[in-house]
């Protein structure tokens, strides 16, 4: 259930050798903690299979923007697949080359264009006939020719939850196959584009790896048609989406998925991408939060946590269920049943129900698993809660890669309009 950098010892649960309570002594709760050999474990698992290949993984940084993760990715090999210029900065930042970067998106905008064209990444995988022409203006305006990829809907359902699914062709993403001639006809012909190949991304946490061979399989066919119509296809960028377990899942073993990739993709010659985030962050995460209250209702059971929605939004927004577990636990400890809540004031605010825990009681602490990917990532400062730490682990060493963001930090963000300012106006 819990990754094998996660792991009790003691009876007490560790990252690595360091108890999460010891942490949270040292930091306070709610946290994030991430394991750096977890890390480094998800990326050589990902990478092994593919070292027959011309293959590249960036990271996905969406899933965790943290610094000091995409750092430890880097050093392992990874490159980065970012969505906004903001992730530009911060894969840069963090030491990953320009030429392992590829960025995706539906709304580049014409100065995150140009920040990308600038710093020379590796390739801009172009979602739309709109964003093409934009593209080459900007190349023009600088002076360069720029590699350019077409992210293809190849209109597949990816079996994933619905606001995780972004292969098929009602999403906003990539360009449909009715639209690809026209497409490839401006990637090729615009002046400061140099067109390199096809980019696919099926969905995220995708648990089921045939819509993966059958997007792939409709990759191999079109790079089939180019070439007999005399279109040079170098690179194909496989996209991320690959699931993991959460709480009770089965997935099918990764080698499953390189295999699809061997079968499907390989034979063409084609240097490959991926873009992974969730798979090689997921399981190196956990959110570590203090129960509150033990409140006991007429019918059900509720823990209030002090971490709620605001620092991890996938329960209420995916229907995600994580894996929870208590941080002591004596193995033998009588179980209940109980509804995990946070303190947040929306009926959503809730990771889940009829959780199997040790009685437990106000102020002990449980781990919410799998909260590498999509966790910190995606939290925010509703209800004036402070953006919470985030603590990176290395055998026996820790270190806080991000601190706590006070309410006077938060509020420092803000100012008082002229006309309000004075005391007059209250
Ligand atoms: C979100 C996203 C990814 C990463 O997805 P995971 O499921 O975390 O692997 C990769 N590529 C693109 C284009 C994405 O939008």
């Amino acid at each position: 259930m819990t990754s094998s950098a996660f792991s009790y010892r003691n009876g007490t649960l560790c990252a690595e050798t360091l108890p999460l309570a010891e942490i949270a002594d040292e930091v306070g709760t709610p946290f994030y903690c991430y394991s750096t050999q977890q890390l480094q474990r998800n990326y050589r698992d990902f990478a092994a299979p593919f070292a027959d290949m011309d293959a590249t993984i960036c990271f996905a940084v969406k899933s965790n923007a943290n610094l000091a993760v995409i750092r430890t990715l880097a050093a392992c090999g990874a490159g980065a697949d970012i969505t906004a210029a903001g992730e530009l900065e911060r894969a840069m930042q963090a030491g990953v080359k320009p030429e392992k970067i590829v960025y995706s998106g539906a709304g580049k905008r014409r100065d995150e264009i140009m920040a990308a064209i600038k710093a020379r990444i590796r390739q801009i995988n172009a979602e739309s006939l709109s964003e093409l022409p934009v593209i080459s203006s900007v190349a023009v305006e600088l002076g360069v020719t720029t590699p350019v990829m077409l992210r293809v809907n190849p209109d597949v359902d990816a079996k994933t939850h619905k606001h995780l699914a972004t292969g098929h062709k009602e999403t906003k993403f990539g360009i449909e196959m009715a639209q690809l001639d026209e497409a490839i006809r401006l990637a090729t012909t615009l002046p400061g584009l140099d067109f390199k190949g096809f980019s696919v991304h099926v969905g995220t946490h995708v648990m089921d790896y045939e819509p993966f061979r059958l997007a792939y399989r409709k990759l191999a066919d079109l790079v089939k048609s180019c070439r007999a119509r005399g279109v040079k296809i170098e690179r194909l960028d496989l996209g991320g989406g690959v699931g993991i377990p959460y709480d009770g899942q089965k997935l099918a073993p990764f080698a499953d998925y390189a295999a699809v990739v061997h079968d499907e993709i390989a034979p063409l010659g084609c240097a490959v991408i991926f873009e992974p985030g969730r798979r090689l962050v997921g399981d190196a995460g956990v959110l570590v939060s203090r129960v509150v209250y033990v409140k006991q209702g007429v019918t059900k059971k509720f823990l209030v946590l002090d971490a709620g929605m605001n620092d991890l939004i996938r329960p209420a927004m995916y229907e995600a269920r994580h894996g929870i577990v208590a941080v002591r636990s004596s193995g033998d400890a009588e179980t209940e049943t109980v509804d995990v809540v946070g303190p947040v004031c929306e009926t959503g605010d809730m990771f889940g129900k009829n959780y199997s825990l040790p009685k437990m009681q106000a102020g002990d602490l449980v781990a919410i698993l799998q909260g590498g990917a999509y966790g910190a990532a995606m939290s925010s400062v509703y209800n004036g809660r402070p953006l919470i730490p985030e603590v990176l682990v290395d055998g026996a060493r820790h270190a806080v890669v991000r601190r706590r963001l006070s309410v006077a930090e938060q509020m420092a963000w803000e100012s008082m309009p002229e006309w309000l300012a004075s005391d007059r106006a209250v």
